[in-house]
């Protein structure tokens, strides 16, 4: 029943069960649609657009997005493509004081980078095509005219008890509520209330407007939720023109009847709202405001990721007090700062549909993002040869084998190993290479094959040097190293194997276990690599209640001036690799430019957190 073949391996879920059984049963069949959400005409006229879904994606302006939010923008996006439908981008944006065009722009920004985008056909302009970006706050209208329609059929009243007064009132989960003294008041009363809300005649706070539901119900959410409250605050989109606005859960529900929204899927927290969901829009259904089919909220549970936090608060605590280098740094679980470390969309995608969609809350380990990364990227990214811990290694023979000390001696590696039609990258063998520091020990421990100078055993008898194979090149034959005035290695010694190159005949004549990476040292380009790891070292940063700031991992951001293969001065910004060995590499968007190389360190090879 799945719309697309394509999406036929993905595992079913709850939420594509309800709409494969509402695609089935026809739900939504009936509905139409045209004009502008929000105009009269929009529900009276229009083709009629069948066995379509619409969900949602609604943000509110007020920060900016993280790895959480992928996970619901890559659920609504990716269930409107795998069903044929559509989603919207809506911006909730009811909270007048909060809001800013700032976090509009980047929002739409990180939804694009994801991979997704809000343009349909037009149905009623052929060719045409439609944007289904919307903000709550060009509903306004229509939800003040909806409030004064449940004011005249008895269903909402203005509340003048004070906040501590309609607190005490509400009760609790043991206790019923009691009635406002101003409950009893006619339509007639309220109507010239409220109007005077709208008009500017009372003060901030004296007075809300509140639906009458039941003060008794076990759901405290419908003791008689406010609708409306008294706010001058200055909106970014309709200015100074309201001084009331909709509260969030008497907004969200109509913003969804008004735009067609199918399914509007939110996370577990609003669980308990539903009721009120269902009984505004029955409500509104009854008395002509809006039309069925109408939407229905559907919760899951939200996607938390071990060593990170998400709540906004902390975020921008860990930028105003810079623990971190501002909203886009690599550390941080922000979508541009995921995008700035290399994360791709499509990691983002793979992580959100492995995280499954389910009722029951849980934690995905951190590790399921790399995991992600590196199965997007390992087909992809083009390799290449870096040295993130710089110690030079002189081959002693160099001159004597190839005739000159000068001498470039060219040699080959192919830009992805799966992938030979992708071609080759060429760069040369000098006398002098870097290589990592760690692939030297003085007094090599057990088990270590790389490179160790040539010793004396236990019996006295002479140890050769230990051999390795310098990847894409020679053999070669530790034969000693050199000091500096502190003790401190500085040049490791070897000499070359003859013959044994990578790619010829000689190249298996003599067999060795280590294998290491180099860079010209001649060739080899200085670039700034910063290696990133987890911003926290505990799984659950704030659990129970324990101060986040305390866990941060000092070792989050190391920054090493490395060597890299010549090829990658002609490295984009934005561009990924494969560094040998090291794990999956970006240049950095801000900061690399031709003649200043710096790179990003997105994820390791291998996960170097599992216990
Ligand atoms: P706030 O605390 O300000 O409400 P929020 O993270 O809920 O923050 P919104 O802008 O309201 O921010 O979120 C937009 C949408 O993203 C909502 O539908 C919300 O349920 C969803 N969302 C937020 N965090 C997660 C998460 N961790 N997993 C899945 N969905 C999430
Ligand atoms: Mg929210």
């Amino acid at each position: 029943m799945t719309a697309n073949a394509a999406e036929a391996d993905k595992p079913s879920h709850f939420l594509r069960q309800i709409i494969e059984r509402d695609l089935a049963q026809g739900t939504y069949a009936s509905r139409t649609f045209a004009g502008t959400p929000g105009d009269a005409a929009h529900h009276a006229t229009g083709p009629a657009d069948p066995a379509r879904i619409r969900t949602r994606f609604p943000p509110e302006p007020n920060g900016y997005l993280h790895v959480g939010h992928a996970k619901s923008i890559c659920l609504n996006f990716g269930l409107a493509r795998e069903y044929g439908g559509v989603c919207h981008l809506r911006f909730d944006d009811t909270n007048p004081e909060k809001e800013e065009q700032e976090y509009v722009d980047a929002i739409v920004e990180m939804v694009k980078w994801l991979g997704f985008d809000w343009e349909t056909p037009d149905p009623l302009h052929p060719g045409a095509s439609r944007s289904h970006l919307y903000y709550a706050s060009n509903y306004f209208d229509f939800m003040y005219f909806a409030a004064e329609a449940l004011i005249e059929a008895g269903h909402a009243y203005v509340d003048e008890q004070s906040a501590d007064e309609m607190r005490q009132n509400r009760g609790d989960f043991g206790h019923a509520g009691t009635d406002s003294p101003f409950r009893t008041r006619t339509p007639a009363q309220n109507l010239a209330r409220f109007r005077e809300m709208r008009g500017g005649v009372h003060a901030d706070g004296a007075m809300v407007l509140r639906a009458k539901i039941d003060m008794a119900s076990p759901n405290i959410n419908l003791r008689d939720p406010a609708l409306y409250r008294i706010k001058r605050a200055t909106h970014h989109n309709t200015g100074d023109t309201w001084c009331i606005y909709p509260m969030y859960t008497y907004a969200h529900p109509i913003e969804d009847a008004l735009e067609n929204i199918t399914h509007s899927i939110c996370t577990l927290e609003f669980e308990d709202q539903r009721p009120f969901y269902d009984w505004l829009l029955d409500t509104l259904c009854t008395l002509g405001l809006i039309s069925r089919p109408r939407p229905h909220q559907y919760e899951f549970a939200r996607l938390n990721l071990t060593y990170i936090v998400t709540s906004k608060r902390k975020l921008r605590q860990l930028v105003d007090e810079g623990h971190v280098d501002g909203w886009d740094d690599p550390r941080m679980p922000t979508l541009v700062g995921m995008r700035r470390r290399g994360y791709t969309p499509e990691s983002l995608q793979l992580l959100a549909e492995r995280s499954g969609v389910s009722k029951a809350g849980g934690w995905i380990d951190y590790s399921s993002l790399d995991i992600a990364l590196r199965d997007d990227l390992d087909a992809k990214a083009p390799r290449a040869c870096v040295v993130l811990d710089p110690l030079k290694l002189k081959l002693v023979n160099f001159a004597e084998v190839f005739g000159s000390h000068a001498h470039r001696e060219p040699c080959h590696a192919p830009v992805h190993p799966a992938h030979p039609e992708r071609g080759q990258r060429d760069f040369v063998l000098t006398s002098e290479v870097w290589i990592e520091r760690e692939d030297f020990m003085e007094l090599p421990s057990k088990g270590f094959f790389r490179l160790s100078p040539p010793s004396v055993d236990a019996a006295g008898a002479a140890v050769a040097g230990a051999r390795s194979r310098l990847k894409y090149g020679y053999v070669i034959e530790c034969t000693g190293f050199e000091t500096d005035a502190q003790g401190q290695v500085s040049a490791v010694l070897a000499a070359l194997v003859p013959g044994t190159k990578s790619g010829t005949p000689g190249a298996d004549a003599v067999k060795v276990k280590g294998v290491i990476t180099w860079v010209s040292a001649a060739d080899g380009v200085p670039a700034e690599v910063r290696l990133y790891d987890r911003l926290f070292t505990e799984a659950q940063p704030d659990a129970g209640g324990r101060d986040f700031l305390s866990v941060l991992n000092p070792a989050a951001k190391k920054t090493v001036l490395a060597y890299v293969e010549p090829g990658l001065a002609t490295a984009q910004a934005d561009e990924r690799f494969q560094f040998e060995r090291h794990g999956y590499f970006v240049a950095d968007r801000q900061d690399h430019a031709p003649g200043r190389l710096v790179f990003n360190r997105t994820a390791t090879l291998k996960d170097t957190w599992s216990k």
